[in-house]
């Protein structure tokens, strides 16, 4: 059993069975309840181990401190194996939902794993979930917790889907996975457009990055009209290459090692549009993503050359690696061509300069549209999905002039996010449009509050909120 407590070391709970068991701990001064603060005491009950967990100071509490705190308790009992473990949910300056959503979020976000490739784990069906019972006491809202387990059934998909081997989750099994969701839940429709609808389309970017791979690409829409009188709609398009070997612009080995998580915006849009169904938003969306592998070989698409777009504009390849603006231009403008929707939202794990600007944690959010930049802001205030606001100067668009087409598709590694988000914009026209450059948070190097290692599931829930928002607009 968890019990939190503030940093002066009173509970943060009305009343708990285990104050005597408690008393040693508390008088010994070891345990100072700093937010996240873990320590076990054993009993002779029938609950074997009682943990008092940190919030920290009761005046700072935040949602986030919350989650973060909770993430810490789950991640003891992930270490002692625990299969089973009831939560005390504390009494905070915030709203109860508040609370008791975050108390949630933090336990359910970090209680994953990824075991589906352990040997032993082959045989049988592996767990997902280390803690296989999770009970939260003293909950008013029952509503609140059965949403996040919803949401988290989505985003465990997710990281399933950019944790899976690059060569089981193939362009083809994208489509079949967007299939399978449509089938299996009301109000979701795929459709799905092969090689030769991309040829009939005129999708040269995809097409021209597709060309080495023995693979064929798709593009894959996954939509949900849960407000069939409104006409506003919201396209999500996620960058889908499901692997990156950066083209004959090689990659070097260490670069290549995380390149099956480049699948992570495309994922996250299915991940995203699925959960909107799941939950009934009263909201029109659409998620597209553009799914092929960046391969070399002799066919490979060539720098120097000229590579005609779904848009018409033309395209001088100055960099293979620089690929997902390519696939993103065209599913860009296929989107808003076809959909036509009132804002488009593309995610991306898009360049290694979003990292070097932003590090690991934090997204970067570019946007050609205050509306839609302050929905999407305030969407990450609420999910603590860290996002920054990054600039479009038009100044920097002339490094992307090219002799032969018309654009180019690098303008150099100086200010490499903002000009891969100039180069996107080319292809926006007037629509309400932001890019979010996921390549820091969608899978990190080692596990960090309620994120386990590699795919975190970022944007998921930060894209949800943002749908909800538009919702009641
Ligand atoms: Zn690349």
């Amino acid at each position: 059993m968890v019990i939190p407590f503030w940093d002066d070391l009173t509970a943060a709970v009305t009343e708990h069975p285990f104050t005597e068991e408690l008393a040693p701990l508390l008088q010994a001064g070891d345990f100072k309840a700093k937010q996240g603060e873990v320590s076990c005491v054993y009993t002779r009950g029938k609950e074997k181990r009682v943990l008092a967990l940190g919030l920290g100071k009761a005046e700072k509490v935040t949602c986030e401190t919350l989650r973060r705190a909770f993430a810490s308790a789950m991640r003891f009992a992930h270490g002692k194996k625990v299969k089973r473990l009831a939560v005390l949910v504390p009494h905070t300056r915030l709203v109860s939902e508040e609370t008791v959503s975050s108390v949630a979020e933090g336990l359910v976000l970090t209680n994953y794993a990824f075991t589906k490739l352990k040997g032993e784990a082959s045989q049988k069906e592996s767990p997902t979930v280390l803690v296989e019972h999770l009970s939260l006491i003293g909950v008013k809202c029952p509503e609140v917790v059965e949403k996040i387990q919803v949401v988290a059934k989505g985003i465990y998909l997710v990281r399933d889907w950019i944790n899976g081997n690059a060569d089981d989750i193939t362009p083809k099994m994208l489509a079949e996975l967007a299939r399978s969701l449509a089938s299996s839940t009301p109000g979701l429709k795929a459709h799905i457009l092969e090689k030769k609808d991309l040829e009939r389309e005129k999708m040269g970017l995809i097409l021209a990055v597709n060309r080495a791979s023995n693979l064929d690409p798709y593009l894959i829409e996954l939509s949900y009209q849960g407000d069939p009188s409104s006409q506003d709609k919201i396209a999500l398009v996620g960058k889908g290459v499901t692997y990156d070997t950066g083209g004959l612009s090689l990659k070097p080995t260490d670069n290549m090692l995380t390149m099956k998580c480049d699948m992570s915006g495309g994922a996250t849009v299915l991940g995203t549009v699925y959960l909107a169904a799941l939950l009934k938003l009263k909201v029109n969306v659409t998620a597209v993503v553009p799914a092929t592998e960046n391969s070399i070989g002799s066919k490979s698409y060539k720098l120097g050359d000229v590579y005609r777009s779904h848009s018409g504009k033309t395209v001088e390849i100055n960099n293979t690696d620089a690929e997902g603006r390519l696939v993103l231009a065209d599913a860009l403008s296929y989107a808003i061509q076809t959909l036509k929707p009132t804002a488009v939202v593309d995610v991306a794990t898009l360049t290694g300069s979003i990292i070097m600007a932003l590090g690991e944690e934090m997204a970067g959010l570019f946007a050609n549209d205050e509306g839609l930049a302050q929905d999407l802001m305030g969407a990450s205030e609420k999910t603590g999905e860290q996002l920054w606001r990054m600039p479009l100067n038009p100044d920097y668009k002339d490094s992307l002039r090219a002799d032969f087409g018309d654009l180019l598709n690098t303008g150099g590694r100086d200010a490499g996010a903002m000009k891969a988000g100039l180069f996107l914009q080319e292809f926006v026209g007037t629509t309400a449009w932001a890019h979010i450059d996921l390549a820091g948070p969608a899978y990190v190097s080692r596990p960090k509050h309620y994120w386990p290692t590699k795919a975190t599931g970022y944007g998921v829930r930060l894209l949800l909120e943002f749908l909800e928002r538009r919702a009641h607009s």
